[in-house]
């Protein structure tokens, strides 16, 4: 593998996403071309606003229905990357199909468009999750890419819809990572890219579209939210992105999972940064108590060159401030 360096064309799928957003910004200052494919090209205008200025090096496409196969055939063609970012991420369905489907077979459809089509492909970078790396743990307990969340895998399997939107959302993102890497091991022979995955926690920070689908932040933001006492792990979506164009860059991350993160924190500290309707939880109930779940950075530090410094409280206020500019219901300017 040689590196994909600039004016490399790169296909970013869910174009108008929260964090795809930020990658497609992070690949055009950086110098790639960009084909993004979005479900609706109406619903998308606002990213040919943003970055009409780019001209040729910015194209949108539409891919309706990623779990066809073939979807991505045209999408492909002529790319020297992918960045395959869309997958479901809501907490609003308790129906395991409404996101293992879309998460696993959008996945493997793209995957085969890549097979079928990616002549000029390098190299795929998938955006997978911290969900697909840590299992809930009540001791101290150190993460890194060796780690599966096989236990969301078994409890949807077991328990099926009765595991609840989040435990829904954890088994799709450890099932479509796993498919992932299944069928490069499958086609290993046939294949002359590699995969790179990349595995954040929660992402914190401004986005750069009107209203995103989901995020943490709008999520504790209200007065019936039940303020978990666990801990949760954060990064910028600043880091985030940039980690993807890194992964596309670094020869030496071909074949890697990525961890990537800002840092840990307690849910319970969320009401003190600002976010407003956050219910008060058990304030200075953490005093004392050591973050449960550790996530190793190595990899990402030395095959990325990634370190991150931003404070929580800064994002927070980021995406807060970034809601009330854009009267996101619950946030007040
Ligand atoms: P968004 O909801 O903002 O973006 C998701 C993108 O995926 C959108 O473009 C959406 O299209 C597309 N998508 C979702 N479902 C489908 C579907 N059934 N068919 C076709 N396209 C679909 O989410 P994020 O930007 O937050 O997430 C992007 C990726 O990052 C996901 O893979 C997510 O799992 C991962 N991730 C996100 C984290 C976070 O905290 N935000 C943390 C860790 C990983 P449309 O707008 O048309 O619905």
């Amino acid at each position: 593998m040689v590196a994909i360096s600039p004016p490399a064309r790169v296909l970013v799928t869910g174009a108008n996403g929260y964090l795809a957003t930020w990658v497609l910004k992070k690949y055009l200052e950086a110098g790639y071309s960009v084909r993004g494919t979005v479900r609706s090209l109406s619903k998308s205008a606002f990213l040919n606003d943003k970055f009409a200025h780019y001209g040729d090096r910015f194209e949108l496409v539409v891919v309706e229905d990623i779990t066809k196969d073939g979807a991505f055939d045209e999408a492909v063609k002529g790319v020297d990357a992918i960045a395959h970012t869309a997958s479901p991420f809501h907490y609003k369905s308790t129906n395991p199909d409404d996101l293992i489907i879309p998460a696993v077979r959008g996945t493997t459809s793209i995957l085969n468009s890549a097979l079928k089509h990616g002549s000029t492909l390098k190299r795929v970078i998938l955006t997978s999750s911290v969900a697909a790396v840590r299992e809930e743990t009540t001791v101290p307990r150190a993460f890194n890419e060796s780690n599966w969340n096989n236990s969301a895998v078994e409890a949807v399997k077991t328990k099926g819809s009765e595991v609840g939107s989040v435990g829904i959302y954890l088994a799709s993102k450890t099932l479509a990572e796993k498919a992932a890497w299944e069928f490069v091991a499958t086609h290993k022979s046939e294949i002359s890219w590699d995969l790179v995955v990349i595995n954040p926690p929660l992402v914190f920070g401004a986005s750069l579209l009107f209203s995103p689908s989901f995020s943490f932040i709008a999520e504790v933001s209200s007065p019936t939210y039940s303020l978990p006492s666990a801990q949760g792990n954060w990064v910028h979506v600043s880091v985030a992105s940039e980690a993807h164009v890194l992964a596309t860059h670094a020869v030496a991350a071909g074949g890697q999972r990525i961890i990537v993160k800002s840092g840990p924190f307690f849910f319970q500290d969320l009401p003190e940064l600002g976010i407003p309707n956050v219910p008060r939880g058990e304030p200075g109930s953490t005093k004392g108590i050591s973050f449960i779940i550790n996530l190793e950075t190595k990899k990402a530090e030395e095959l990325l060159g990634l370190t991150t410094a931003t404070p929580l409280k800064d994002a927070v206020a980021e995406s807060v401030e970034d809601f009330k500019t854009r009267g996101y219901p619950g946030f007040t300017a």
